[in-house]
């Protein structure tokens, strides 16, 4: 956890370094509001924030109790209703790096400590304004890079997630404390839970947080994106393919401010999900390779990607070579088999190659034909296309691993019941197991749970 007090009032910029229209700067603790007021004069007239309604913005200038650094409008909240949970000032300003950097400095003379990474979002959690899923899903939204990931964090912030486990939680405390209860009445052999009822509940738990668990193999694909590649053949037209898909989603993409053209070569959106194509220029490497040692061998390589498309030239390409190549695919990575070029193919040469595998799809990458089928074949190679993202996915490893354990625990309990162990014995797993549950929304939490957790964030949030 952060070395630093809670009690200090703390400062950060909380957009992005470097210039622009307006930055923001963010200071949160006791001191805030009265600081701030201090080195501010409003525009209009004699005005005191400290006595201003919460969520009230006033247009103003910050001063170094000399001259003014800025105009800004300062946005107040007042504890507990703000996003740390303590009295919070959000000052914006001119987007000036000087301008950021004066005011922060200004504040930093006169007391106030620079904030630590996620230092804003800990002390929402410690203030119990969220709790632990919710400020990672904070941190999932800021890094959310398609519609997908969006969704499933912004479910994870509304507390979705959390009210999940709480109504299996609740459920396991229940029986819980009634085995607990039995301890007590040791010598009169009592049992107060019943003991068909905890299997079936345990039964279903253990099929519920399967699900959920289950859910973090799409889960991690909608978060970093799906890692895929395109093999084949030199001039099957792989890359003529990567551009067909580049070109339909550039238009998108370009509105967002500050990707750069690298990235953007390489991750492409398709239906709201992220597709990573795994370094462009590997696409050369692979061809080199294919000449020189052949497909199997360069399909090796392949073990990096969720996903590969196998392109052919279903124009030239010998049927007896084709059959050989696709036999040598590795079956253990999804993938799927494209025949290009089928612009330049009768229908007798397409169900010939249909023969040799009958999944194998067709399209013109040049032409840009039946490129739609080929993406929702992609999505649906993965089963990502009847995902609703709006359910509970796990996309947090963290979150993941906690539930094995409380899959673990609850087997135990589970084959307990079986052989009629101890009401004692039991109570252990199940406590085991709602630890592990706590252990997601942060009720039982180390420290070394909470720094892992927020040095993943950016300063300022
Ligand atoms: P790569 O070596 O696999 O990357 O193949 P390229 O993308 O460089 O394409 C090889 C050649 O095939 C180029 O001349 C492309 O214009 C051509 N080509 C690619 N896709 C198609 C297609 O769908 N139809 C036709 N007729 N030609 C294509």
């Amino acid at each position: 956890m952060n070395p630093y007090s809670t009690q200090d009032t703390i400062i950060a910029l909380s957009t992005p370094y470097g210039m622009g229209a307006i930055a923001m700067i963010r200071m949160s603790g006791s001191e805030s509001i009265a600081l701030t007021n201090r080195f501010f004069e409003s525009k209009f007239g004699k005005k005191d924030l400290t006595q201003m309604d919460s969520h009230t913005v006033h247009l103003g200038y910050i001063h170094d109790g000399n001259q003014p650094i800025d105009e800004v409008l300062v946005s107040i909240f007042k504890n507990p209703n703000s996003y740390t949970g303590e009295d919070l000032v959000e000052i914006s300003c001119h987007g000036s790096t000087y301008i950021q950097h004066s005011i922060i400095q200004h504040f930093v003379a006169n007391g106030v400590r620079p904030a630590e990474a996620g230092e804003f979002t800990m002390r929402a959690f410690l203030n119990g304004k969220m709790d632990l899923s919710q400020t990672e899903a904070v941190a999932d939204l800021i890094h959310a890079q398609s519609e997908a990931a969006k969704n499933v964090a912004l479910k994870q912030l509304k507390g979705g997630f959390s009210n999940e486990l709480s109504e299996v939680k609740k459920q396991l405390i229940h029986f819980a404390s009634l085995i607990e209860l039995e301890l007590d009445f040791a010598e009169e052999d009592v049992e107060f839970a019943d003991r068909k009822q905890l299997e079936n509940l345990v039964q279903k738990t253990i099929v519920h947080v399967e699900q959920l668990a289950q859910s973090f193999k799409w889960g991690n694909a909608i978060k970093n994106g799906i890692n895929t590649t395109i093999v084949g053949r030199p001039n099957a037209g792989k890359s003529t393919l990567l551009n067909t898909l580049l070109n339909e989603e550039r238009a998108i993409v370009t509105e967002i401010a500050g990707t750069t053209r690298d990235t953007l070569e390489e991750t492409i959106h398709i239906k709201g999900f992220l597709f990573r194509f795994i370094d462009t220029a590997g696409l050369r490497e692979t061809e080199d390779i294919v000449e020189k040692i052949g497909v199997a061998k360069a399909l090796e390589k392949l073990h990096q990607s969720d996903l590969f498309i196998y392109l052919f030239d279903s124009n030239v390409t010998n049927l007896d070579v084709l059959s050989d190549d696709i036999q040598n695919l590795p079956t253990h990575i999804p993938h799927l088999i494209v025949g290009n070029k089928s612009d330049l193919i009768s229908l007798e040469k397409k169900s010939e190659i249909t023969l040799i595998d009958k999944e194998i799809i067709f399209i013109s990458a040049q032409l840009k034909e039946d490129i739609e089928i080929l993406k929702d074949a992609l999505l649906e190679k993965l089963a990502l296309h009847n995902i609703d993202t709006s359910a509970t996915i796990i996309t947090n490893a963290r979150h993941y691993d906690a539930l094995i354990q409380v899959k673990v625990s609850l087997v135990e309990v589970l084959s307990g019941l079986k052989e009629g162990m101890s009401g004692d014995l039991l109570s252990i797993d199940l406590r085991q197991a709602l630890y592990h549950l706590g252990s997601i929304t942060g009720e039982i939490t180390s420290d070394d749970i909470l720094g892992n957790v927020f040095a993943n964030f950016c300063i300022g949030k």
